[in-house]
C-alpha cells in the first residue's frame, strides 16, 4: 500500500512543480493552514498513481470532520471509499515520552526517535543524508498542550468512523513490533468472493 502524509504531499508537489504545488507554497511560505479542499485535491491525485492501486494509507489526514466530509465526498464522485479508520491509542504520559525523543528529516520527512528507532549515524538521516532536527513543539510541555487541543478534534473524528462502522482501535501504549502486528490485523479484509 502506499503511505500518504500531508506533508509528504505538499512536498512531493512543490518539488514537481505541479498545479496543486505552485498553489500550496505560498501558503506554507506564510504559515497558514493549507485549505482542505487543496490537500484533498492532491490526495486524489496521489492516489491515482500506480503504486496506490492495491490501496492507500492516509496518515495525519484527515485531522477533523470537515476534512473527513470533503473526502469522503470527492472519494464517493469517484466511487472510491475508505474501507477504514484507524485510531492507534497511547496513553498521554507515553506519547509525550516518545515526541521528547523525536528527531525529524526536513528534507525526506523520515522520522526517527533516540530510544526505539535511532539513526544509524547520530542526526543524520538514513534515507537521505539530511541532518536531522527537532520540532520546537515536541518539547513536553507544548506536547501536553498540543494533544488537548487535538484531543477535541479526535474525538470527533472517532464519532464519525465509528457511527460508519469503519473504527478500529489498535493499542499503541505496546512496543512497534506488537502494534505493527495489531496494524496489520486491523488492516486485513475479508477475502472478496467472485
Ligand atoms: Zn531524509
Amino acid at each position: 500500500m502506499a503511505h500518504i502524509t500531508s506533508g509528504g504531499l505538499f512536498r512531493e508537489n512543490i518539488r514537481r512543480q505541479t498545479e496543486l504545488g505552485r498553489k500550496v507554497q505560498p501558503i506554507l511560505d506564510r504559515g497558514l493552514l493549507v485549505p482542505d479542499e487543496l490537500t484533498v485535491s492532491m490526495v486524489l491525485d496521489r492516489i491515482a498513481q500506480p503504486d496506490a492501486r492495491q490501496g492507500f494509507v492516509l496518515d495525519g489526514f484527515p485531522r477533523n470532520v470537515d476534512q473527513a466530509r470533503a473526502l469522503d465526498e470527492a472519494l464517493a464522485r469517484e466511487g472510491k471509499s475508505i474501507d477504514k479508520a484507524i485510531y492507534i491509542k497511547v496513553s498521554t504520559d507515553e506519547l509525550v515520552r516518545r515526541l521528547a525523543g523525536r528527531w525529524n528529516c526536513p528534507q525526506c520527512g523520515a522520522v526517527y526517535h533516540e530510544l526505539s528507532m535511532p539513526p544509524k549515524k547520530s542526526s543524520v538521516c538514513d534515507s537521505c543524508g539530511s541532518a536531522l532536527h527537532q520540532r520546537e513543539d515536541d518539547r513536553p510541555d507544548v506536547v501536553r498542550t498540543r494533544l488537548e487541543v487535538n484531543l477535541k478534534e479526535t474525538k470527533s473524528l472517532l464519532e464519525y468512523y465509528g457511527a460508519d462502522g469503519k473504527l478500529a482501535e489498535v493499542n499503541g501504549d505496546m512496543d512497534v513490533k506488537q502494534v505493527k502486528e495489531k496494524l496489520l490485523a486491523a488492516m486485513s479484509r475479508p477475502q472478496k468472493v467472485s
